[in-house]
């Protein structure tokens, strides 16, 4: 299906509300659900037909702003892409919807192009990310698109970072390049799904450090028996089911599949309650395609969002409840703070150098000075051809697909942006790299 299917009768270039951004910069909690852009031979009457029945039992959602978030995943060239999909959605509530697009298989010509669809539809919230593995010259990454983004007026523009890194150079290179985006106008960030709330306290407390007060959405997945078993063969790329979630995942659905979905819908409204207690904006709900689905689970979440009123009242479910299938068993186990989800702030007590790995001696000196501002210091790539390396040709940082020990998710080898954050801070240049990555 292609550009020429879409009928834009409408320019809204002069619409100025947001609702989306007014929400999150307004500091309220705000609720997206996942919608997938459905392939090129599903009838486009049908598809928008069921697109806007979701949209419509969002709308309905009481006491909570929510929207739908429609990912730019479709591998077929021939379907319609996020944000075409998107601009069949109803034109008075476009606003409060967030997009992506992703580099795929596009070039700066054809990026530019969705932009200009984007425009034309009203469609102004949009995340850039760089997409799957594709070796196409053609493709460009996230933020190549996420600076053509901000070269146009109208748009809010928002970034993706992957916080479930267990290694100190793939975490360092994961929250530098956020920095550097955020340092950019970025008006929000959404974090990869996952399921370690250390990881995700550890992301908000180094952003609290770093005084970057910008909205972030935490993407959560509500989980099927067949959506675990696809996560548990690690079928997509930065998504890890742990071995402890794993076993406590059979375990539930040992008993019944109705147990199993109670389950996750309790899971769900926890992590949400969490995603608000650590000071996150709002929540990105992927699993979730039918319109009675929806009102389920805003029901669950907003019972969640009143039980877990405060910080305390979590941690005592975290730790009794949620921690043991949270813990993570993998070689690496790099935590950025200590007491991590036992304080809730870290400013009294900053991170020690013995909690480092003991194999890696000086790391936190030289990761301290990574974290503070730089002062100028040009960081040169090390000597790495850093886009030619990488398989997704990614010029500005790494993707979020990087393994919990710091591998490629294409093959065994490192990735070529931990190596170039291992080599920096053995060359001790770690200091202003953060301008580097754009
Ligand atoms: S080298 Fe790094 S950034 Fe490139 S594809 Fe591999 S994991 Fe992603």
């Amino acid at each position: 299906m292609g550009s020429s299917d879409i009928q834009l009768e409408m320019n809204f270039a002069g619409k100025t509300e947001n609702r989306f951004r007014k929400t999150i910069d307004g500091g309220k909690f705000y609720l997206l659900f996942e919608t997938a852009v459905p392939g090129a031979q599903m009838p486009a009457k049908d598809t928008v037909k069921e697109l806007r029945a979701l949209e419509e039992a969002v709308a309905k959602i009481p006491g909570v702003e929510c929207g739908l978030a429609i990912p730019d995943l479709n591998e077929n060239q021939e379907a319609w892409s996020a944000i075409e999909f998107a601009s069949h959605l109803s034109e008075e509530n476009r606003d409060r919807h967030l997009v992506y697009l992703s580099g795929r298989g596009r070039n700066a010509a054809e990026i530019g192009r969705q932009l200009a669809v984007a425009r034309n539809a009203g469609i102004v919230n949009i995340a850039a990310v760089s997409g799957d593995l594709d070796n196409s010259p053609e493709r460009i990454d996230s933020g190549r698109i996420f600076q053509q983004i901000m070269k146009e007026e109208g748009f809010f523009p928002g970034v993706t970072v992957n916080p479930y890194q267990y290694d100190p150079w793939a975490l360092t290179a994961q929250y530098a390049k956020l920095v550097s985006r955020l340092q950019h106008d970025a008006g929000f960030f959404v974090a990869q799904a996952g399921w370690d709330t250390l990881k995700l306290q550890s992301l908000s407390w180094f952003l609290l450090t770093r005084s970057l007060f910008v909205p972030g959405i935490v993407r959560l997945i509500l989980l099927t028996p067949e959506r675990m078993r696809k996560l548990a063969e690690n079928s997509r790329p930065g998504i890890i089911v742990s071995r402890e979630l794993q076993r406590t995942l059979e375990k539930e659905l040992s008993i019944s599949r109705g147990q199993f979905e109670a389950a996750q819908l309790q899971r769900l409204g926890r992590q949400t309650a969490a995603c608000r207690l650590m000071g996150f904006s709002g929540i990105q709900i992927s699993g979730a395609h039918q319109p009675g689905q929806v009102a389920t689970i805003a029901q669950v979440v907003s019972a969640a969002l009143e039980e877990f009123s405060s910080f305390q009242d979590f941690l005592e479910c975290y730790q009794s409840e949620m921690a043991e299938s949270e813990v993570n068993s993998f070689q690496l186990e790099f935590q950025l703070f200590d007491r991590i989800l036992s304080r809730p702030y870290p400013f009294d007590d900053p991170p020690k150098p013995a909690d480092l790995p003991p194999s890696r001696p000086g790391f936190w000196e030289k990761a301290a000075r990574l974290f503070t501002p730089g002062d100028g210091f040009s960081a040169r790539r090390m000597g790495l051809p850093t886009a030619r390396l990488c398989p997704k040709h990614n010029e500005c940082g790494p993707c979020g697909g990087v393994r919990p020990d710091g591998s490629c998710e294409n093959g065994k080898q490192e990735c070529v942006y931990r190596k170039w954050f291992r080599f920096a801070a053995a060359a001790d240049a770690l200091t202003g790299i953060e301008k580097e990555m754009m």
